[in-house]
C-alpha cells in the first residue's frame, strides 16, 4: 500500500538515483550463502575437491531456493540451508568443524530475523547436532540473544534438539590440522586452516530478510577463544530496512569493525534526508501522527551501489589487517558477495532466475 503513495508523493524529490521498490516486486526472492573464505586458489585444489564443494553449495542453494520459492519464510530458508551445510564434513560447522587446542569442538552460530530484529546465539557449545537450531531455539524459545557453554547445552538438551557424541564432529582433516598447529608447522592464525565456515542470507517474497551463520571457529583456538561468527553485529545482521549479512574469516577483525551491522547501517542511513522528506509526506491520524513510518527499504539503491558499501567496509576490514568476506541479501532482491581473500565458497540465487555457485575470486 505504502509503495504506491510513495510512488506519488516522494519519488519526485529523489531524482534518477533513487526509485521505490514496485508493487510487481512483491513475488521477488533470493538467497546467498558461503561455505568459507580463505586462500582458495585453482592451483591449491583438486578437480575431486573443486566438484565436492560446488554440489554441496548446489544442493544447499537449491534447499533454500525451493522454500522461498514456494513462498517460505526468509528464516525458515536460511535455517535448512545452513543445517545441510553443517551437515557435510567439507565444511567448518557441525560434522565437520575445527578442532580446539584441547583437541575438542567448540562451535559458534546466530540467526537474526530482519523482520523484527529477533535474533538467537550461541557460542563454545557442543553436544549440539545443529548450532543453527540451538541458535534459532534461544531467538525463539528463551528471553535471551547469547547463550554459551555448558548452559547452551544444558538449553539444548530441554529443547529437545538431536544431540551427539563429541566424535560426531571429527574428521580426519580436521584432526590432522591441529596436529599441525599443535607441532607448531602452521600458525593459529593461518586463515586457511579456518575456512569453511557457512553462512545463508535471504529475501522471502513477503520482503523479510534473515541473516545465520555456523562456524567450528578457528583451528587450536583456545581459552574460550569466541569469533565474530555468534556476534550480532559482527558476523551476522538482518535488518528488513536495508540487508542481511554472514560474514567469514578473521572473527577478530570483524568484531572490531562490527562488519554485518556496518553494512547494513551504510546501506539504512544512505538517503537519511530523502527518508525524512518523504516522512512529511505521510497523512497523520487525528492526533497529528503519522499513519506509518518510511523506512529506508523504500529507496532503492543499486547493484552497484550496494557492492560499493559492501567492499568499503571489506577494504577497511583488509586495511586493519583482517581477511574474510561476506555475503549480502538486500530488500530490493539483490544477493552478492565482497571478499578480500582469493577465494570464497559461495553460491547466490534469485527469483529473477540467477543462481550460481563459485569458488574463485576470478568467478562471478
Ligand atoms: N569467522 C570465523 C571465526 O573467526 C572463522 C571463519 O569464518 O573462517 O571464528
Amino acid at each position: 500500500m505504502f509503495k504506491a503513495i510513495l510512488g506519488a508523493a516522494a519519488i519526485l524529490s529523489l531524482g534518477s538515483a533513487a526509485l521505490a521498490q514496485a508493487d510487481t516486486d512483491d513475488a521477488r526472492w533470493s538467497i546467498a550463502i558461503h561455505g568459507g573464505a580463505g586462500t582458495i586458489n585453482r592451483d591449491k585444489i583438486t578437480p575431486e575437491q573443486d566438484a565436492t564443494i560446488r554440489a554441496a553449495l548446489s544442493e544447499a542453494l537449491a534447499a533454500g531456493s525451493k522454500i522461498l520459492k514456494d513462498g517460505g519464510k526468509a528464516i525458515d530458508a536460511i535455517t535448512a540451508t545452513i543445517m545441510i551445510l553443517e551437515n557435510d564434513p567439507n565444511f567448518n560447522a557441525g560434522k565437520g568443524a575445527v578442532f580446539t587446542w584441547d583437541k575438542t569442538n567448540e562451535l559458534d552460530s546466530s540467526i537474526m530475523d530482519g523482520s523484527d530484529l529477533s535474533a538467537g546465539a550461541v557460542a563454545g557449545i557442543s553436544g549440539t547436532k545443529n548450532p543453527i537450531l540451538l541458535a534459532r531455539a534461544v531467538k525463539d524459545k528463551s528471553p535471551h540473544v547469547m547463550l554459551s557453554g555448558a548452559g547452551a547445552n544444558q538449553f539444548s538438551r530441554e529443547q529437545g534438539l538431536q544431540q551427539v557424541t563429541p566424535d560426531y564432529y571429527a574428521t580426519p582433516y580436521r584432526l590432522q590440522q591441529i596436529e599441525d598447529v599443535l607441532a607448531k608447522k602452521v600458525s593459529v592464525a593461518d586463515v586457511d586452516y579456518k575456512y569453511g565456515t557457512v553462512g545463508a542470507v535471504a529475501m522471502d517474497q513477503e520482503g523479510h530478510m534473515a541473516a545465520g551463520t555456523s562456524t567450528g571457529g578457528m583451528t587450536g583456538k583456545r581459552w574460550g577463544r569466541i569469533g565474530d561468527s555468534p556476534i550480532i553485529g559482527a558476523g551476522t545482521y538482518a535488518d528488513d530496512r536495508s540487508c542481511a549479512i554472514s560474514a567469514t574469516g578473521s572473527g577478530e577483525y570483524f568484531i572490531r569493525l562490527g562488519v554485518a551491522h556496518e553494512i547494513c547501517a551504510r546501506i539504512r542511513m544512505r538517503w537519511p534526508i530523502a527518508i525524512a522528506e518523504a516522512q512529511l509526506t505521510v497523512p497523520k491520524d487525528e492526533e497529528g501522527n503519522y499513519t506509518y513510518a518510511i523506512h529506508a527499504s523504500e529507496f532503492m539503491l543499486s547493484d552497484e551501489e550496494i557492492q560499493q558499501i559492501a567492499d568499503d567496509v571489506i577494504a577497511e576490514l583488509g586495511e586493519l589487517g583482517g581477511d574474510g568476506g561476506i555475503i549480502y541479501a538486500t530488500p530490493w532482491g539483490q544477493a552478492g558477495y565482497s571478499f578480500n581473500t582469493a577465494g570464497m565458497y559461495r553460491g547466490r540465487a534469485t527469483s529473477e532466475g540467477e543462481q550460481s555457485v563459485s569458488i574463485y575470486g576470478d568467478e562471478d
